[in-house]
């Protein structure tokens, strides 16, 4: 099957609020033009090189999601080029992008990100961190950024239990941060092998790569 049939068959399996975000990481502007010809716009980039340059020279109503770990050194790159930043996992990173914003005169969109995983290679908040996190209502302050919603990554596993209970977590945290942030209205999660689950725990915005673009070659 082909970029155009992967895409077509997951967008009818899902909901029609959730939305498709096609990560689109090592693979040739081609296979992006090629799904955004049949009609899908969201990409997914985790390094912020390559999401500037596949910005660059694809066309301007791609809408790009920053998904991977964001040093902020890079944030001044980046942030006229993502609409959505999804791995914000740090005050002092949101702090930077609110700068940069700033500067710039525009409002970023940021997801927070959690730590839901067993795995301890995976970046985010720790979920007993929000109550902290709360304290002191500092994102007030933030004129620049826009929390719209909390991001996670399941444990990298067979067992769908565990991975349920992971993305139900992240439920829960957002449902925390959204009584005190009413903006915080999206959960990122799931991914090819487990997004059917996150969308039962509650997903808004699924980000596949494999499922629609093939297997990924680093070695490129
Ligand atoms: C690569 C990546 C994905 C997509 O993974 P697949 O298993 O290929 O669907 C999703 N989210 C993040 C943060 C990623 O880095």
């Amino acid at each position: 099957m082909g970029i155009i049939d992967n895409i077509e068959k997951i967008k009818h399996e899902i909901p029609s609020h959730v939305k498709l975000i096609a990560v689109s990481k090592t693979k040739p502007t081609e296979d992006i033009l090629e799904a955004y010809d049949s009609g899908q716009i969201v990409f997914g980039e985790n390094k912020v090189q390559e999401l500037v340059a596949k910005h660059e020279i694809l066309p301007n109503d791609i809408e790009w999601h920053m998904i991977g770990h964001l040093q902020r050194n890079k944030v001044k790159q980046v942030i006229t080029k993502a609409d959505l930043i999804h791995g914000v996992d740090s005050v002092r990173l949101l702090k930077e992008i609110n700068k940069e914003a700033g500067k710039k005169e525009i409002i970023s969109n940021c997801l927070l990100q959690f730590h839901i995983a067993s795995e301890s290679t995976k970046f985010g908040f720790l979920l007993n961190e929000v109550f902290e996190l709360l304290e002191n209502s500092w994102f007030e302050n933030l004129d620049h950024v826009n929390i719209v919603g909390v991001m996670g990554m399941a444990t990298n596993t067979t067992d769908t239990n565990l991975i349920r209970k992971e993305f139900e977590s992240l439920r829960k945290v957002k449902e925390e941060l959204e009584s005190h942030i009413p903006t915080v209205k999206e959960i990122s999660m799931g991914m090819s092998n487990d997004y059917e689950i996150a969308i039962d725990e509650g997903s808004t915005m699924i980000r596949v790569g494999s499922k629609i673009f093939g297997a990924r070659n680093y070695n490129l």
